[in-house]
């Protein structure tokens, strides 16, 4: 059976925050936040699990957004005095705090939802955490020093904490750790130079699977309207795979359906288990079965039988909550078509 499973978000409920935004406010605060925000994780790994989906996770409902989430708990940040700061090489602008000292972890960051999440669900159970180079692009540094130099402290000092939660994580029973990183499509040599090393810092110690997800972003108009910028074939995956196929992290999760990635580059992943993206997170045009097959027909062409898992190609928060759950049920009725295809 192919395995399936989701990059990581899912929308919220309505009663939680609100809908269809990448940085939504939250409807309640205090404990009743926190029941909202445990309620959701409940609703969503119950959703999961019925579509079908063999390895399931929180869908980050307990973070404003899969970046700022992370360092909300982080000290040495200054989220009281945000500024505008152009994300992604400036391809849009986002409201983000300042570090403003040396970091430091306050204590546990998702240890709520992970044991929530493990103690209802017998399926894998994926985790996500946003990688250190995509940190370090969603922060403004005031501490670390200027340029590419800078910019490695700064994500090496992020990639300690993150290794910090992650085993915290694995302890709390996560059976793969996956890690954000949309920067890797953007800053591709220093990806490559620096940035899985600092994602090999961020996973050292786990003996559970370590995953890393690499996109072109959520469905929003921003990054549609940069897409149409890369013209006929992107090829941004060819300059990280190599360094990624060299790493220790087990699973590479990239897009596939509706994108222009020559398929052919999933070669470079050989030995790495590979999440092919099946569903289009920028259309709400539910996928058929067939589609679905199809995609996974296509990556089998590149990637073995046994290391293929149908998954989204990013993750699903910005979209509508009913457009979100027809997409899982497609996910897992698609990947039962290629298991009876491909046999
Ligand atoms: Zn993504």
């Amino acid at each position: 059976m192919f395995r399936t499973a989701i990059a990581g978000s899912l929308p919220k409920p309505s009663w939680l925050a609100e809908t269809e935004k990448l940085w939504p406010e939250w409807k309640a605060s205090g404990p009743e936040l926190d029941r909202a925000k445990a309620d959701a994780t409940l609703l969503w790994l119950k959703v999961q699990e019925d579509a079908g989906l063999s390895v399931v996770g929180d869908g980050e409902q307990s973070r404003q957004h899969f970046v700022h989430g992370f360092l909300a708990r982080v000290e040495g940040i200054d989220f009281e005095h945000k500024v505008k700061m152009g994300i992604r090489n400036n391809r849009y602008d986002a409201m983000v705090p300042q570090v403003t000292g040396p970091l430091r972890l306050a204590g546990r960051v998702h240890a709520m939802e992970a044991r929530l999440a493990r103690a209802h669900t017998d399926r894998q159970l994926k985790f996500t955490l946003p990688g250190p180079m995509t940190i370090v692009d969603t922060v403004a540094d005031r501490f670390y020093g200027e340029g590419k130099e800078g910019r490695i402290k700064l994500a090496f000092a992020f990639a300690e904490l993150l290794n910090q939660e992650a085993l915290a994580l694995e302890a709390d029973g996560v059976d793969i750790v996956q890690f954000d990183e949309p920067a890797f499509n953007v800053y591709m040599a220093e990806a490559a130079e620096w940035g899985v090393a600092a994602l090999e810092r961020a996973a050292r110690g786990l003996k559970c699977k370590t995953a890393v997800h690499i996109c072109y972003g959520y469905g929003i108009k921003a990054n549609v309207d940069w897409k149409a910028t890369l013209g006929e074939q992107w090829r941004q995956y060819e300059q990280v795979f190599p360094a990624l196929s060299k790493s220790a992290i087990d699973q590479v999760s990239l897009e596939c359906f509706h994108s222009q990635v020559p398929p052919e580059l999933m070669r470079l992943l050989e030995g790495k288990d590979v999440m092919v993206g099946v569903i289009d997170v920028a259309s709400d045009v539910i996928e058929t079965p067939e589609e679905i097959a199809e995609t996974i027909g296509r990556a089998l062409q590149f990637v073995p039988r046994e290391r293929l898992i149908a998954c989204t190609n990013c993750g699903l928060a910005p979209m509508r909550r009913e457009v979100a759950e027809a997409k899982l049920a497609a996910l897992a009725k698609g990947a039962a078509l290629a298991d009876a295809r491909f046999a």
